[in-house]
């Protein structure tokens, strides 16, 4: 049996590891893609919005010669950290189920190549954040090929008309560079002004490019329906036919909530998020334990990697102070 596996490889699954390490408990984490596969899946030539400082887990220093890190100096970094603290890592095992029986978990993976594995283990930290299941705008013709709801970078678009859903920084900055490569850019909001969470150096910027019409803004405005060669917008109530050929539904995400279900796990009636004691980030289950955005309630953004990354050190001190060592075999 294990002492203590976590599960997900982000940046919050990896900070609660180190936490765990330097409290003497050995952990097993088992990540369903690379490490830090969600960073990896950012847009190619994203800069974090956060100084490197604070992204720092375990304490371990994050250089960069620049404002920002970008995302490749994250993938290093993190990747950097997780071989130096020699934590055990089983990439590309996705865990399928998680249940308790007496005083002992049972978790159940599925490697890449279809294999079953069984894992147990005294103490679980869930941490399996939230970029596998973006926000879906459930309207016809989403599941057309011309729809992503991730965005990688500007050159596919080039001189194409892109229709882009949101009005965060991840579609204020898709909607920037698809104008730098000649797209014809419509960006379709359902607020009436942009999120105040746009980057403060950001903002100006992109709106003297609404301004100078490069691109279109459509405030309190919803994409109704796609089909191969146009969209219909509503905006301001007003239905519209807008000529098309990619749409990037950029709506933010939401975790998926499905293991701390199966295990037992009590949520918020209203905000939907899971109810976890906040000094330790033990959920109801005893020594069940969330990390990272997965605790977030209905706004999945209030939790991020300057907040979640704490998660790790409350979960362990809690994990140590219970710790039993005739358990552990
Ligand atoms: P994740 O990073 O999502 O990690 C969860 C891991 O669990 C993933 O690797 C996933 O593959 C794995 N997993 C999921 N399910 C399973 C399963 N069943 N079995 C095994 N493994 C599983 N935050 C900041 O603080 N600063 C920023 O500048 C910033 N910039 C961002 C830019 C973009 C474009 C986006 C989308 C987000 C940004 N964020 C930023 C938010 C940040 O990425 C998330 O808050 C952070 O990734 C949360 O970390 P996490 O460890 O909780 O989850």
């Amino acid at each position: 049996m294990e002492q203590a596996i976590v599960i997900g490889a982000g940046p919050c699954g990896l900070s609660a590891a180190i936490e765990l390490k330097r409290m003497n408990i050995e952990p097993l984490i088992l990540e369903k893609g690379s490490i830090v596969h969600s960073i990896y899946r950012y847009p190619t030539f994203l800069q974090f919005h956060s100084t490197a400082e604070l992204l720092e887990i375990g304490n371990i220093p994050f250089m960069t010669p620049h404002d920002k890190p970008t995302r490749l100096e994250g993938l290093t970094y993190f990747r950097t950290v997780a071989e130096r603290e020699n934590l055990r890592i089983h990439t590309y095992e996705t865990v399928t189920s998680l249940q308790k029986e007496g005083d002992r978990f049972t978790l159940h993976a599925t490697d890449r190549f279809g294999r079953i594995k069984t894992y147990t283990a005294a103490n679980v930290v869930v941490a399996t954040g939230y970029f596998d299941h973006p926000n879906y705008l459930d309207i016809p013709g989403e599941d057309l090929p011309k729809v992503s709801h991730y965005y990688q970078e500007a050159h596919p678009y080039a001189g194409m008309k892109v229709a882009i859903v949101g009005g965060n920084n991840s579609a204020v900055d898709a909607a920037m560079d698809l104008v730098r490569v000649g797209a014809d850019v419509t960006v379709i909001y359902r607020q009436n002004e942009l999120s105040r969470y746009v980057k403060s150096w950001v903002r100006p910027v992109f709106e003297s490019m609404i301004a100078k019409e490069h691109v279109r803004m459509l405030f309190h405005a919803n994409l109704l329906e796609i089909r191969e060669q146009d969209i219909r917008v509503s905006v301001a109530g007003k239905e519209e036919w807008i000529a098309n050929d990619f749409v990037l539904a950029l709506t933010g995400f939401r975790p998926d909530r499905t293991l701390l279900e199966a295990a037992g796990v009590s949520f918020h009636e209203q905000t939907g998020g899971p109810v976890y004691n906040p000094e330790t980030m033990e959920s109801g289950i005893p020594n069940l334990y969330i990390a990272g955005v997965v605790a977030a309630g209905s706004r999945a953004n209030e939790i991020f990697i300057e907040t979640g990354r704490f998660h790790g050190k409350l979960i362990a001190q809690s994990i140590a102070s219970k710790a039993d060592p005739s358990l552990f075999f």
